[in-house]
């Protein structure tokens, strides 16, 4: 029994004054307020904080990345070979062409290439049996934009045998987001030929090749709008129109 009545009274005690009771209630409650109040104003803080980051990321980002494609372009529009300006990747050893390319009397350049282009002229065969112009060397507008296409394109279906144009190396046979399966054969007297999109790749790098060897078959692989195959000649890192060197065939279709 004694021990009953202490735990009534004990029980009692503690709720017998209504004034408190409703006090305590209340102080929970406003806790409860301050503390979702408090929730909110963090959620939004990180909601700002997060919006703050996105746009300086995206602005400083930006503006680095034009900045440094403005400043490449600038300095090495010549010697880089692309097809897009999405396609801007330097080619380390056409880098160091161009810049010697540079260091030489501008005539001196002049008459040099000449007499390679003319040389070019005469030893030169044709990458592809048949050679059907589809769009032509230098300005040209895509997609509204204008560039500058450094080689020629020569329409062909896939799987059409392509053939190294003379005697050199193979020094580059690799994928590229924007040239697909490409290969750059290097020759004497500093000219390079390059030869993209294709399906298969038939040489690896640093193979020998002769005048007329299979090289690669036609396809459409990287930034290309079909079957063709996009045809480069570098003299000293600087694109020349192939047109004028290799024979190209009227269409008879
Ligand atoms: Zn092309």
């Amino acid at each position: 029994m004694d021990h009953y009545e202490e735990w009534e009274n004990t029980e009692t005690s503690e709720f017998t004054d209504e004034d408190n009771e409703a006090e305590y209630i209340q102080s929970i409650e406003e806790k409860r307020k301050s503390r979702s109040l408090l929730l909110i104003f963090i959620q939004l803080v990180i909601t700002v904080l997060m919006i703050l980051t996105a746009v300086s990321v995206k602005l400083i980002g930006g503006t680095v990345h034009s900045t440094v494609g403005t400043w490449f372009y600038e300095h090495y529009n010549n010697s880089v070979w692309i097809d897009t300006a999405e396609g801007l990747l330097p080619f380390q050893d056409n880098v160091k062409l161009s810049e010697t390319d540079n260091a030489l009397p501008e005539n001196e350049t002049d008459e040099q290439e000449e007499s390679i282009i003319n040389k070019l002229k005469k030893t030169m065969k044709k990458p592809l049996t048949k050679t059907v112009l589809t769009s032509a060397f230098g300005e040209r507008e895509l997609e509204g934009s204008k560039e500058k296409h450094k080689g020629i394109d020569l329409g062909a279906e896939e799987g059409t045998q392509i053939f190294a144009v003379m005697d050199g190396e193979v020094t580059i046979a690799k994928e590229d987001s924007s040239y697909g399966n490409y290969i750059v054969i290097t020759h004497d007297n500093g000219v390079k030929t390059l030869y993209a999109h294709c399906s298969k790749l038939l040489v690896k790098k640093g193979k020998k090749v002769k005048a007329g060897d299979k090289i690669a078959l036609v396809g459409s692989t990287g930034q290309a709008y079909g079957s063709h195959l996009h045809f480069e000649i570098l003299i000293n890192g600087k694109n020349i129109d192939p047109a004028t060197v290799i024979k190209i065939d009227e269409e008879t279709d």
